[in-house]
Formats: structure tokens, C-alpha cells, sequence
């Protein structure tokens, strides 16, 4: 039986790994839509690929090159914000919602609202917007899977099992590219050195974030949300092999965990074949080649994220939504060499300090505290 799907970030390295299981298994999916910001060329060219009914790019200006690269063909073209949310709401069997940052948050509201399956890689949305996003899920009864490794890993370790029997939930961190770094030389790192991951191959947004920690930190606020087992019941250990991807410990002493090479398609695949498994053409597991699985405890003085992250999530209300924000900025310009990589952390504890709206209590609230929490942390720019 085939399977409707639509892919938003199609363009990007969770949409590359998504198009690459459907085209290993393209008799049983039909591809509804797929987005990109601006990459018009390449999301064409995918769309005609995958016989997309329609291709839409979140930057209008973007829509008359992906008309042109679209003519000729019946594949609808549309563009804009409004055009992302509007075709998110057509009704298919699963969305994955792989935007990158808060730009991805009202196309995965729009999704959650058809009450489907949603497969969220979309993390900072679930940061931003915390109990609206859970609330829209449960009002529509969506069905919620976690594409993120650690998250993927954490939903099977607990699966047949009560909440309630969770003494621990451990999220496991490669540490990143910078992980035996000392403070100097984090100074003095480059945007390069930076996003070169030593397992993962990601996006350069995700490949700061998990330089930084701050990775780590919004997964420990997107875990909070999806297994509510209370933020004291969550905990980040380092794990430079990227082998466990994350842990579950009973109340009895049992620790499940689940395993699998650093390969996206392996958590994408759970999902597209949820609650079924699929094949993968992913290189297996080579334990005795690994030799060694390592652990250590997250350095915060070095690494200020998890413990920000971790302040945020315990106060609650808006202050996820900031941390966020202010990380989006702040990485930008990172990128952009404006700033030092020491000032990401700098600059998002500065807004945090400097902004307390009001716990948001719906879409547009969230998106308001985004928007003026970039402006603040723009500001800080200037500053760091
Ligand atoms: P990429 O940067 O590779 O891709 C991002 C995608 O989002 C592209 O299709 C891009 O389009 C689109 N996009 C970017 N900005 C906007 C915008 N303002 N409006 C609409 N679309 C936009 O990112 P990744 O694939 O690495 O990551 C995607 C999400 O998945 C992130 O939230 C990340 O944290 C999460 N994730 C990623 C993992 C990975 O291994 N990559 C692992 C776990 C989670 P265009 O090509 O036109 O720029
Ligand atoms: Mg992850």
C-alpha cells in the first residue's frame, strides 16, 4: 500500500537521507510536497524526481526560478511563508518536518494540525514552542516521532514500558569537533574547524550547535517535552563514538539502549516504517572494528550550554524560546565571522539576562518572544 508523504527541508542533509530511503522503496510512497528556502534548482529537480504534486520555497523571491526550472512540467510551484503553512495543512499519511530553526515552527504547527504522523527533525521548534506544540498534538491526536538520533533512540528504549518506571533517561553526546579543546583554543576556533563533526554529517546550523553543546542543550529541552518524565530524570553524558545514541534506565536496574552507526537513515527509516521496520542500505554496526565505547561527563565551564539549556527548561515559560532564538543569532553570526565561537554562549546568557517575557501561549505569542529575542540578541552582537 502506498504512503503519502511531504518532506519540508527537503533540500537539506535530513531531506537527503529522508529522498534517499524513499528512492530505495519508491513503490510504496507518493510524494505530495517538497520545500527548501531558496535552493530552487535542487528542489525542482527533486520534485520532478519524486513526481511531487507540488514545490514550494519558504523565500518568495525564490519563486520564479523554481517556476522556470519547474515549466513544462504539471508540478504546482508556490512561495512564502503563508504558501509553507498553507501546504503543510494538505492532508498526507506523514510529514517530516526537517526546517531548519523557528522558520520550520508554523509549517510543523500547520502539520500537527491534520493530526497525522509527524516526524520531527525540526528541533528548535519543539524548544520554541514547548507545551503549545505538545497541547496541538495531543488536541489532534498527531501521532509524534522523534528523528532526532538521541530521541529516536530514547522513544524505542521505551516502548512497551510505563513512564512511571524511568529512574533515568541519558542523552549521549559526541562532545563535537572542539570536545578536548581548552578554553584558548575555543577562542580562537574557526567556522571551518567548527562544523567539521568527526561522525556526523549535518547541516551547518546542527554542526555549531554540536560544537558548542548547545546541540545537546536543545535536545535536553526537546526531551523534556516528548518523554515527560520530569527534568530531573534527565541527563547528559559524553560519548565521543556516536555508538549509543541514548539510554533508558529502569527503577528494577535495567538499562536499554539503542545502538546503530552514525547514519541519519537509521532513526529517518524508524520513522517512515513506524511501527513496521524497513531495510537500509546504512553500513551495519562494526562493534569489535570500534573496539572501544567511551563515557565522560560534560565539561560546563569549557561548554556553558547544557547547564543554559538546562536553566532555561527549569524556568520554564519563554526562556527556551529565547535560548533559542538568541542561538540562531548568535550562530549566524559566528558563521558569518562577526563574532568569536566563545561568544555563542555569551551571547545567548546575555539575552536570557536581559529578556523575561511572559510565558506564550500560542503560536503567534511564540513567534512573537522568537522575534524580539533575535532583536535583543542582535544587539548583543554589537557588544560581543
Ligand atoms: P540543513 O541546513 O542541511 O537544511 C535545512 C533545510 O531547511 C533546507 O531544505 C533549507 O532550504 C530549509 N530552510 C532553511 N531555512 C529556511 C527558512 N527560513 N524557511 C524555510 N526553509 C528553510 O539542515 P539539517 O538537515 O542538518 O537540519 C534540519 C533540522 O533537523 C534542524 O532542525 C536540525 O537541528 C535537525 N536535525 C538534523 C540532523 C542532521 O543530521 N542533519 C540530526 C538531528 C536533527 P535551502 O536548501 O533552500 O536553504
Ligand atoms: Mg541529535
Amino acid at each position: 500500500m502506498t504512503r503519502t508523504i511531504s518532506i519540508f527541508g527537503a533540500t537539506g542533509s535530513i531531506g537527503d537521507s529522508t529522498l534517499d530511503l524513499i528512492r530505495s522503496d519508491r513503490a510504496n510512497w507518493n510524494v505530495v510536497a517538497l520545500s527548501a528556502n531558496c535552493s530552487a534548482e535542487k528542489l525542482a529537480r527533486l520534485a520532478i524526481e519524486f513526481g511531487a504534486q507540488i514545490a514550494v520555497v519558504g523565500d518568495e523571491s525564490c519563486l520564479p526560478e523554481l517556476r522556470e526550472h519547474l515549466s513544462g512540467t504539471s508540478i504546482e510551484a508556490a512561495g512564502g511563508a503563508q504558501a509553507l503553512c498553507d501546504v503543510a495543512a494538505r492532508p498526507v499519511d506523514i510529514t517530516v518536518a526537517a526546517i531548519v530553526g523557528c522558520a520550520g515552527l508554523a509549517p510543523t504547527m500547520a502539520a500537527i494540525e491534520q493530526g497525522n504522523t509527524v516526524a520531527l527533525a525540526n528541533k528548535e521548534s519543539l524548544v520554541s514552542a514547548g507545551h503549545v506544540m505538545m497541547q496541538l498534538v495531543e488536541k489532534h491526536g498527531t501521532t509524534l516521532l522523534p528523528v532526532d538520533s538521541e530521541h529516536n533512540a530514547i522513544f524505542q528504549c521505551l516502548e512497551g514500558n510505563n513512564l512511571d518506571d524511568v529512574r533515568w533517561i541519558t542523552l549521549t553526546a559526541s562532545g563535537g569537533p572542539l570536545r578536548t579543546k581548552t578554553l584558548a583554543e575555543l577562542e580562537a576556533t574557526t567556522p571551518a574547524q567548527a562544523i567539521a563533526h568527526p561522525n556526523w554529517d549535518m547541516g551547518a546550523k546542527i554542526s555549531v550547535d554540536s560544537a558548542t553543546m548547545f546541540n545537546k542543550g536543545l535536545e535536553f529541552i526537546e526531551a523534556f517535552h516528548l518523554f515527560p518524565v520530569g527534568l530531573d530524570r534527565l541527563r547528559i553524558i559524553v560519548h565521543p563514538q556516536s555508538v549509543i545514541h541514548s539510554m533508558v534506565e529502569y527503577r528494577d536496574g535495567s538499562t536499554l539502549a539503542q545502538l546503530g552507526p552514525s547514519d541519519m537513515r537509521v532513526p529517518i527509516a524508524s520513522t517512515l516504517a513506524y511501527p513496521a521496520r524497513m531495510d537500509t542500505s546504512c553500513k551495519p554496526l562494526d562493534l569489535a572494528t570500534i573496539g572501544e565505547l567511551t563515557f565522560f561527563a560534560p565539561d560546563e565551564e569549557r561548554f556553558p550550554a547544557t547547564r543554559l539549556a538546562r536553566e532555561a527548561a527549569h524556568a520554564g515559560g519563554a526562556a527556551p524560546a529565547v535560548l533559542n532564538a538568541a542561538n540562531e543569532v548568535a550562530v549566524a553570526a559566528f558563521l558569518a565571522g562577526q563574532v568569536k565561537f566563545t561568544h555563542i554562549s555569551a551571547i545567548v546568557a546575555r539575552t536570557l539576562d536581559n529578556y523575561a517575557p511572559p510565558a506564550p501561549e500560542t503560536l503567534d505569542a511564540v513567534l512573537a518572544v522568537d522575534a524580539e529575542a533575535r532583536a535583543r540578541a542582535g544587539e548583543m552582537l554589537e557588544l560581543a
